[in-house]
């Protein structure tokens, strides 16, 4: 005889049985610096994602995000993942985990990135952005991440701190 299930339990069977498609895509972005054409890299989504706007996408907007992002690429062994690293910000007078350059190395600092994917996000542009890596992953993973990224629905305004911000700060510096 089976023994039964608590739905708490099957949920999270299926979350770890589950395989998730994840979808890394960079946008294209001229250096500030030595003008080479280079690339940031922007999201993360399911590959079933259809555009619908801010569901199912998660910016890499923060440090988590981005550090997962890194990741993805490393497993996918795209070169793409060294240009994310921790990085000196004069605007910000503080590091941050950054996207920059291939060629110099220079920042490419969040606000600009941002401004431009707006401007994507508002024209539903995501999809036409070059696709750096699709890497199969736990769905589980994924569900956290779209749960909790500040980006994404979004759960984090829920928590009473940024403890999440904050773990995201450790895991990031290399
Ligand atoms: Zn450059």
């Amino acid at each position: 005889m089976n023994e039964k299930k608590l739905p708490s339990q099957e949920i999270m069977r299926r979350a770890r049985v589950q395989r998730a498609p994840l979808v890394v895509r960079g946008m294209p972005i001229q250096c500030w610096r030595c003008k080479s054409d280079d690339m940031a890299v922007v999201v993360i989504h399911h590959d079933c994602y259809i555009g619908t706007p801010g569901y199912g996408l998660v910016i890499t907007d923060e440090e988590l995000s981005l550090a997962y992002a890194r990741e993805l690429l490393q497993i996918a062994a795209h070169p793409q993942a060294e240009t994310i690293k921790v990085r000196f910000s004069r605007t910000a007078s503080d590091s941050y985990l950054s996207n920059g350059c291939t060629a110099c190395d220079s920042l490419f600092g969040a606000s600009f990135v941002s401004a431009d994917l707006n401007t994507l996000l508002h024209e539903d542009a995501i999809g036409t952005l070059p696709v750096l890596a699709t890497v199969e992953r736990e769905a589980l993973e994924w569900y956290v991440l779209e749960g909790l990224a500040g980006t994404s629905g979004s759960l984090a305004r829920c928590f009473e701190d940024d403890a999440f911000t904050k773990v995201a700060t450790d895991i990031s510096a290399d």
